[in-house]
């Protein structure tokens, strides 16, 4: 992923902390009192650590399993070659006709607004995509407008990134304000940081927000993947933002050694709800080269979900679904397979 707009990033200053992002493995240690030997870390790896302070807040001191250091630290696992991983595993390369675009469901456009993101999620299905040649400029922006203004049956544009949150209000808002002048009915926002950096949701954000709530549905899809991410300060951000009118939802990836539990979900799924979020998806893992070691196989999967079920009040189970590269949408898993 570039970091080309870092310097872009929101950074508040309430306290020392707020909105800085650790990118020094020496120092996620330090504050987590762990030592590298124990941990089989990678000290060179080629996605580079990248976390937010807020989320290593969240970490428990001294646990090398905690379930939030384990979807951020570079572990030398990653560099196994494992068969049927790959580099661009949605072979999304295809639908991507203008730079920064990405059509591939006929409804809903995807646009990569940056490269940027906050975190830097180890299973990231997008580790290995060619940021720098495709984000869009003012001169794709254009084409990108009109492209959405000639298929009247894009009802939905879909930020997403990198974390569309990770540019400046002031970049996104000229894109949201160009969006809002097309004829699509929904705006939807894919972003993990109201969850790994609660603090750039600041006020001008807010607003906007709810302005943009009066001409057009706004989503919020959040990715939240244990119930120990959701802090009481980001859960309040979480209701503000709620509070503008803007749907919030969550998708998680179910991943092995952080959720694939039963309860570990439910719970999930309870603190979302408090939070003012509907669960969305689960996602079984994209098969991206450096995740294998996440993998939770597909009947394990099935087999949570039907724990999910017998737990939860039917709008708390997300929807478990697989994204394969050639289908025009997320594939339903199968959970009556070999019952
Ligand atoms: C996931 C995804 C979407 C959104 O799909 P929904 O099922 O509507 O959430 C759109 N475009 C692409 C390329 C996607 O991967």
């Amino acid at each position: 992923m570039s970091d080309n707009f870092s310097d872009d990033l929101i950074i508040s200053t309430k306290n020392q902390h707020a909105g800085r992002i650790i990118t020094q493995l020496s120092e996620l240690l330090a504050i987590l009192a762990l030592d590298a030997k124990s941990l089989g870390v990678d000290v060179a790896p080629d996605f580079a650590l990248k976390v937010p302070y807020a989320f290593v807040q969240k970490m428990q001191k001294g646990d090398k399993n905690d379930p939030l250091l384990r979807q951020v630290l570079p572990i030398i696992d990653e560099k196994n070659c494992v068969q049927g991983y790959e580099l661009d595993p949605l072979q999304e390369k295809k639908f991507n006709t203008i730079k920064g675009l990405l059509h591939k469901y006929p409804s809903r456009v995807l646009i990569t607004l940056t490269g940027a993101c906050m975190v830097h999620c180890r299973y990231c299905f997008r580790q290995h995509f060619d940021y720098g040649a495709n984000l869009p400029d003012d001169d794709t922006k254009a084409q990108i407008i009109d492209y959405i203004n000639k298929n009247q049956q894009i009802n939905e544009i879909i930020l997403s990134g990198g974390d569309p949150l990770s540019l400046s209000n002031r970049r996104l808002f000229l894109w949201l304000d160009a969006f809002c002048q097309t004829h699509v009915a929904t705006i939807r926002l894919h972003t993990r940081v109201p969850i790994v950096n609660p603090c750039r949701i600041d006020d001008e954000l807010l607003d906007k927000l709810a302005q943009l709530t009066l001409q057009k549905n706004i989503i919020m899809v959040v990715h939240t993947n244990h119930a120990n991410e959701i802090d009481e300060f980001t859960k309040n951000i979480l209701l503000n933002i709620k509070k503008t009118g803007v749907t919030l939802l969550n998708q998680t990836v179910l991943l092995k050694g952080v959720n694939d539990n039963v309860n570990t979900l439910v719970n999930l799924s309870h603190r979302l709800f408090e939070s003012g979020v509907l669960p969305y998806y689960l996602h079984i893992l994209d098969k991206v080269q450096g995740s294998a070691h996440f993998d939770v196989p597909v009947q394990k999967a099935i087999e949570l979900y039907w724990a999910m079920l017998g737990k939860l009040s039917g709008y708390l189970v997300p929807k478990l679904v697989q994204e394969l590269p050639n289908c025009l949408y997320k594939t339903p898993i199968d959970i009556y397979k070999q019952m």
